[in-house]
């Protein structure tokens, strides 16, 4: 018998989010919370399985933006560390130390890797013809995290991309800023349906480092905002304390003018599992699950070894059509197996048994509207397909989400009654530079929400004064909870 009430999710997504979210973590077998040191967890085959596929797509995106890879150690000595001021500021707090060696320098595990791959840029860059240089690495970094963490979300290891860029104009670096954020747009919404609004951080919330920064807001479903991936303009301040520089065209030396890029992919796995998961489990988008069809064998003793042949026959096709296809043989009854597939967010379940073995008809189920339809085994390559219209449909359903969450709010009071309604609030609002920071202020003390930045890839122009001082509005910016 299954015991639906001991492995099933117990709670409703939409009742208790932060109880399902961890529910599913676990009964989907992403992450295992047990290991024994505090914000580290194990991430179980299901979980990374997916997380490989979107480093995938993400590497193949930014590769096709002439990025090369490179691996650089996980290790920063402290020297290399305290050369950029702001960033020593920033980062110091959430560094892990290695206990230092007698005669060696202090290492720092990295929380994030500008300043060992600057250190090495000062060497490999020497002529306008090493420019511009575009470099990434996947890797895991560690933040000593104080707040409370949760896996996935905040943890104080997790696993991202970093893209480290070189120019040699200001104009070409902000190029890439923009490019950045076409990147996050075709890999974490067009390919893992997950929208987001790209906005650039008031002054007083950039890296550390940076001129500007521009972070991708995903609203979850419990009406708080996350950031997820980040760029940067470090415009020159790195550059010069690293002494990067190249002769131009007149052999004039200059320094670089730096982008850097940020996807954590652990954390965008979050809100892919938090965004299309549902009361039966996870859904998957098609271009990321370990499995896209699993099939599900039905058989008594007397036809077994012939469904099975089938089955194997019907795998052995699908995979030819490059689709990630297993055959689900165990010895539990069917009905426990649709049941762990589903809560696992397979796409495709395709069932077999003597019915449709005499007949060369399939029974498929669709994940996300949970229908099942027949398909003639002569059809098989016509998933492909039906997978491109699955991920689509969990793309839309997402878009559809946040475009009913953004709210225009003329009043304080409005702004009040939106964050309490779980949604983005849009405002006018007097300015993101230090000059706003007040207004930031009082919005943080009295509607415990914050100013998350501008759009930043459009221009919106505000229509009245500020909503909290009433001086003239030169933005309109978004406010929102926040992870
Ligand atoms: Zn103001």
């Amino acid at each position: 018998m299954v015991k639906k009430s001991q492995e099933g999710l117990t709670v409703k997504k939409e009742e208790n989010f932060s109880e399902w979210y961890s529910q599913i973590l676990d009964k989907a077998q992403i992450t295992d919370l047990r290991y024994n040191v505090k914000g580290f967890v194990v991430i179980r085959p299901w979980g990374a399985m997916t997380i490989e596929n979107m480093y995938k797509l993400y590497e193949e995106a930014l590769q096709k933006k002439s990025h090369k890879p490179v691996f650089f150690p996980t290790v920063i000595p402290e020297k290399n560390f305290k050369k950029e001021s702001s960033h020593i500021k920033g980062f110091t707090p959430e560094v892990f130390w290695l206990e230092k060696v007698k005669g060696e320098d202090k290492l720092a595990l990295r929380p994030t890797s500008e300043t060992a791959f600057y250190h090495m840029y000062s060497l490999w860059i020497r002529s306008h013809r090493d420019l511009p240089l575009k470099i990434y690495q996947r890797a895991n970094v560690f933040r000593y995290e104080t707040k409370a963490t949760r896996p996935l979300i905040r943890a104080r290891e997790f696993y991202w991309i970093e893209a480290h860029d070189a120019f040699k104009t200001l104009k070409k670096a902000e190029q890439q800023v923009q490019e950045d954020i076409k990147t996050t747009e075709e890999v974490m919404h067009q390919k893992f349906g997950v929208p987001f609004l790209p906005m650039k951080r008031p002054e007083w919330d950039k890296f550390a480092g940076a001129v500007y920064t521009i972070g991708s807001d995903v609203l979850m479903p419990d009406g708080k905002v996350i950031q997820q991936p980040s760029t940067h303009l470090l415009g020159q301040h790195f550059s010069k304390p690293f002494n990067i520089k190249f002769k131009d065209e007149k052999g004039k030396e200059q320094y670089v003018w730096q982008t850097c890029y940020g996807p954590a992919i652990s954390r965008i796995l979050a809100s892919v599992i938090s965004i299309h998961g549902d009361n039966n489990g996870l859904v998957m988008p098609f271009c990321i699950s370990p499995i896209q069809v699993i099939i599900i064998p039905i058989f008594n003793k007397k036809n077994k070894n012939k469904i099975l042949k089938e089955s194997e026959k019907i795998k052995e096709k699908i995979k030819s059509f490059g689709i990630k296809t297993e055959i689900d043989s165990s010895e539990k009854r069917p009905g426990e197996k649709y049941y762990e597939w589903e809560l696992k967010g397979v796409p495709f379940r395709l069932e077999i048994g003597e019915k449709e073995f005499k007949e060369k008809k399939l029974t498929l189920f669709t994940r996300d509207t949970r229908e099942k339809q027949t398909i003639s085994i002569k059809n098989l390559s016509k998933i492909k397909k039906l997978g491109e219209d699955f991920d689509n449909r969990l793309k839309s359903k997402a878009d559809k989400f946040m475009k009913n969450k953004i709210i225009n709010c003329k009043t304080k009071q409005e702004i009040k009654k939106a964050i309490e309604n779980k949604k983005i609030a849009r405002v006018n609002f007097c300015s993101i530079d230090k000059s706003g920071e007040k207004c930031a202020e009082f919005i943080e003390k009295e509607i415990n929400s914050e100013v998350r930045g501008i759009l930043a890839n459009k221009k919106e122009k505000p229509t009245g004064k500020c909503i909290i001082c009433g001086k003239n509005a030169k933005e309109i910016v978004y406010i929102a909870k926040a992870y």
